[in-house]
């Protein structure tokens, strides 16, 4: 039996027969996306983008952290972009959750204490999500970067704009 990455090489075979060949390395739409890591987000089909147009930052939650940033800056002043969206989601699994509760899960699973680390949970999504675009638009970093908080909605797929 073959596994889950075995499985992925093989499924890869159909994608490169219809690859359609190299890109520019910057994002035509000059955008990057700031997005959970959520596997019922499909973030190129619900913006619309294909191959190519944008970045797509992926972590639990939406958060813009340390990396986030990083990856960012990269974006921004090495690869022409020009908006941000930051995009949380109902249902996220960083919500309703302490800390503690995570850590916990870890302890009992492989006995590792993480003591206070911080998962970075939320309590409220909109809230995070406008904190998170608020962050962004007063760092210098981003002067002049168009930013967006937004909103997607798992149960029907529509995207709202909060900030
Ligand atoms: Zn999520």
């Amino acid at each position: 039996m073959l596994g889950v990455i075995d499985e992925l090489l093989e499924r890869n075979a159909g994608y490169a027969a219809r690859f359609d060949g190299e890109l520019p390395p910057q994002p035509a739409k000059q955008l990057a996306v700031v997005a959970c890591m959520d596997s019922r987000i499909e973030p190129w089909a619900a913006f619309g983008l294909s191959r190519g147009e944008a970045h797509v930052l992926r972590n639990a939650g939406a958060r813009v952290t340390d990396d986030v940033m990083r990856s960012l800056v990269v974006s921004v002043h090495l690869l022409g972009v020009k908006a941000i969206a930051v995009v949380g989601h109902t249902g996220c699994g960083l919500t309703g959750r302490g800390n503690s509760e995570i850590a916990a899960a870890v302890e009992s699973h492989v006995g590792v204490d993480l003591g206070d680390y911080d998962f970075l949970v939320v309590d409220d999504i909109n809230q995070a999500v406008q904190d998170d675009a608020a962050r962004l638009r007063r760092d210098p970093l981003f002067a002049g970067v168009e930013v967006g908080g937004l909103l997607f909605d798992i149960a029907t797929g529509r995207l709202t704009r909060l900030s």
